[in-house]
């Protein structure tokens, strides 16, 4: 499903155009997909990222078939001496890179909205093709393009830069959805939505995905890296820019606590492996290239963005984005762009910080240690296995502390550790550290602690509670603390009714249960401890769907019957 290339579908509606490529009960629709390398197997090219070129482009079809492209139709025109076939050509791209080229054929249909915000004084048209009969799906998908649109021309501060934004739904696509310039395509799952017949849980997934490809719009497609090493760029920076449209546009989502939760934690057990890499490589060749689309590159990369914009503050990091994208637009750049726009901005020398995360592989754990009056916070590289040797350990991160204490009128994001170790003051009635689990550590506190914090659960906000679980799950089963205390603090959690929390605490429960899968003795200890801890919210939530509740309490039932299920529950 590379280059220029043929979909196979059931049609929906009959009858189709009569011109459709078909063959017994199935119909054919052509779409392209070129990242990294493949425009070369359409098109003789240049096919570099930094090899920019404006194209003209002209499909001849079929006249009761649509053509797509990156561009508007400038025309149609009847082609002389065939009969039924029309010459439709595209409007002139801007300079762009070969592997966001993109045009379809088929026997589509689409629903169109428009934005909000003008764009050269006109609202800009946003549409969603679908092969015949789709058509009443695509609402969902489009509400939120619009609003995204305009989200992102707000805050980057650069107008969505075509005459047209194109959604297309395609049937055999072998991601999830590819951010070709001003005509994104989809897997039909990830972008079609069935009001009737489709699982809720399908919206957020499908907001978040086409918020990623249009914040590509302009991170990856305006300004582009300017060879593969940086594609962290283009896709940390869209994952980032996704989560962030997403909780703008629903705030109730609570959408970067859901990061915590589900993003970071996959990122987290992906670099805590030996073998993993760093987030800025030296690729050559092309596959080379496909096996950077990881969840180091996305999802590391968005934590890395997040703690960044986080500590130099979210509206002074847009601005140092806007700068970037306006100085290097229709053109290439380096992660060092980046750096000099951010730097230049926020009056902060941001290298310092990021490069130890972007140029090594793997992050730290932050151990403390406690005296009188005072921490001792040591960072060493952390990994799953708990067998980190000097050769592992040789980056000192930037640890931003966020140092949380009771008698703390300090500004938290300030603390930092930048050397292997430091000794800071606090008060020890209460502290955490990484508050709201902004930086991209874990931390391993003595069971003392971890007993007093199990106390203090109401002064900890959702993403501290879930990080502080995962982190204890992760001491636990690296070796650095016992089964017990992770067992201990998780009592506290009992009377938890927040579905993120309960989710982490499930999540982290069943990976110290695999290390015990072949002792029954103790996994069947576990399961009754777990069917204890989920019995009181497990009551509250009921075994079945009651009209009327919400989504939370929908996804809470269904991870609570799932930790029943697995952990023997008799009913
Ligand atoms: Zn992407």
């Amino acid at each position: 499903m590379t280059g220029f290339y043929r979909s196979k579908y059931t049609p929906a509606a009959t009858p189709a155009a009569a011109s459709t490529l078909a063959s017994d009960a199935s119909h054919y629709m052509l779409s392209t997909f070129f990242e990294p390398g493949y425009a070369r197997m359409a098109l003789p090219c240049f096919d570099e990222p930094n090899l920019k070129s404006t194209f003209d482009l002209a499909i001849e079809i079929p006249e009761d078939q649509v053509a797509l492209s990156n561009m508007p139709v400038k025309k149609i025109t009847p082609v002389v001496d065939k009969q039924n076939r029309v010459l439709v050509t595209f409007e002139r791209s801007p300079i762009m890179s070969t592997y966001l080229l993109a045009w379809a054929v088929g026997d589509f249909e689409y629903a169109e909205a428009l934005t909000d915000r003008l764009y050269s004084g006109r609202p800009l048209p946003v549409r969603v093709y679908t092969t015949r009969g789709l058509k009443h799906q695509t609402q969902w998908a489009l509400q939120h393009a619009t609003k995204f649109i305009d989200y992102f021309s707000e805050i980057f501060g650069v107008d969505y830069p075509l005459p047209k934004s194109d959604i297309l739904a395609v049937h055999e696509f072998s991601s999830g959805a590819m951010e070709n310039w001003g005509l994104v395509t989809y897997r039909v799952s990830a972008i079609l939505f069935d009001e009737q017949t489709s699982e809720e849980r399908f919206r957020d997934r499908i907001a978040y995905v086409v918020a990623h490809e249009l914040a590509h719009q302009w991170f990856g497609n305006l300004v582009t890296m300017d060879w593969w090493d940086d594609l962290w760029l283009n896709e940390g920076f869209a994952t980032w820019a996704g989560w962030l449209a997403v909780a703008h546009v629903h705030p109730d989502w609570e959408f970067w606590t859901r990061f915590v939760n589900e993003g970071m934690q996959s990122a987290f057990e992906a670099d805590s492996i030996r073998a993993s890499h760093p987030i800025l490589v030296q690729v050559g060749n092309d596959s080379a290239v496909s096996q950077l689309f990881d969840l180091i590159n996305y999802r590391k990369g968005a934590s890395i963005i997040r703690m960044l914009a986080s500590h130099i503050g979210l509206n002074t990091f847009l601005d140092g984005i806007s700068l970037y994208l306006r100085r290097h637009a229709y053109g290439n750049a380096v992660t060092d762009n980046l750096w000099d726009a951010l730097s230049e901005v926020s009056k902060v020398e941001v290298r310092d910080f990021v490069e130890p995360w972007i140029q090594n592989m793997g992050f730290p754990v932050a151990s403390i240690e406690e005296n009188e009056n005072q921490i001792t916070v040591r960072q060493a590289r952390f990994l799953s296995t708990g067998d980190v040797t000097l050769e592992d350990d040789t980056t000192v991160w930037w640890l931003p502390l966020s140092l949380e204490d009771v008698s703390d009128k300090r500004n938290t994001s300030s603390i930092t550790l930048t050397q292997k170790q430091h000794t800071f003051n606090v008060n020890k009635e209460f502290y955490i550290i990484n508050t709201n689990a902004i930086g991209f550590y874990k931390v391993h506190y003595p069971p003392e602690r971890l007993s007093i914090i199990a106390s203090q659960l109401d002064r900890l906000s959702t993403e501290d509670k879930i990080y502080i679980i995962s982190s204890a799950a992760d001491m636990a089963f690296a070796g650095f603390s016992n089964t017990a205390t992770f067992l201990d603090l998780l009592k506290a959690f009992a009377n938890e009714t927040h579905y993120r929390v309960i989710k982490q605490a499930l999540d982290s429960i069943h990976v110290v249960r695999s290390i015990f899968y072949y002792d029954h003795a103790i996994k069947k200890g576990l399961d009754k401890y777990i069917l204890r801890l989920i019995d009181k919210n497990l009551t509250l939530c009921g075994w079945d769907t009651r009209p009327g509740e919400d989504y939370n309490t929908t996804l809470t039932r269904s991870q609570l019957l799932l930790a029943a299920g697995i952990s023997g529950h008799p009913r």
